[in-house]
């Protein structure tokens, strides 16, 4: 426990993190890797959170002619999708774990009560907070920051495609470079893509710091919570 720089951490987790390399759906060798790491911090005695996207299955952005709140409830519904597999993983591990959606669904998963959260977090169990903040118009990045802040989380591992923030996107330009700290003022002043504005606000008015690194890199998310430097640290 002593090597660990964080009690408990909030991981957040794209909907791509979980589709391999054909980019849709779910892979589940890499829902299994994922999980194996999560493992190894709670066998460390971290207490972790996960927030899970669905870039994977749908984003509320890609009906284009839909109603935008119903396109955004079907992007909820696809983070629960995400949330089961990744508790299915982590059980198949061993690893006890609760999935609690933000939309009712009782038979499924237990409803969001924030306290009940914070006891399976001391019980050494893995919460994946499902469906968002259960509002159409945010982001699972917002979920996150939101769960973040009421389970008291040290910090909020983004996992990522790139192994860091950088000051122009790092695939268009090979003149791109990475910040290794930026303070929250600094992502919002300078429009960096870290987190949308609503999820960068809400982790700068509570003083969350965000680690932000590469997730295909095996051992990242334990570098992560010892302290090692990887990626950006936005504090
Ligand atoms: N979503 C929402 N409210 C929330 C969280 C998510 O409406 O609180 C919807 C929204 O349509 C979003 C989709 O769910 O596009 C999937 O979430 P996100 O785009 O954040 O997934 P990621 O990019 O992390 O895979």
């Amino acid at each position: 426990m002593s090597e660990c720089k964080y009690k408990r951490v909030m991981l957040k987790l794209s909907g791509e993190a979980l589709a391999g390399a054909n980019g849709f759906g779910i892979d589940f060798n890499v829902a299994l890797r994922i999980a194996t790491e999560i493992k190894e911090l709670v066998d460390m005695g971290v207490e972790v959170g996960a927030v899970v996207g669905a870039g994977n299955i749908w984003r509320g952005r890609q009906g284009e002619d839909m109603d935008r709140t119903t396109a955004d409830y079907m992007g909820m519904l696809g983070t629960c999708i995400n949330a089961l597999a990744l508790q299915d993983s982590l059980e198949s591990l061993g690893v006890m774990t609760r999935v609690q959606s933000a939309i009712e669904m009782k038979e499924v998963a237990e409803p969001f009560i924030r306290r009940r959260a914070m006891r399976h977090l001391e019980k050494g169990r893995v919460v994946i907070f499902a469906a968002g903040t259960g509002n159409p118009y945010f982001s699972t990045d917002t979920a996150a920051a939101l769960r973040a802040a009421e389970i008291e989380a040290d910090v909020i591992l983004l996992a990522k495609k790139v192994d860091g923030v950088y000051d122009k996107d790092p695939h268009k330009h090979d003149d791109a470079v990475k910040f290794d700290t930026l303070s929250h003022l600094e992502v919002l002043e300078k429009g960096l893509q870290v987190m949308d504005s609503t999820a960068s606000s809400l982790c700068k008015d509570n003083n969350i710091p965000i680690i932000v690194f590469a997730l295909d890199e095996p051992g990242n998310i334990k570098k992560a919570i010892t302290g090692e430097k990887i990626g950006t640290i936005v504090s």
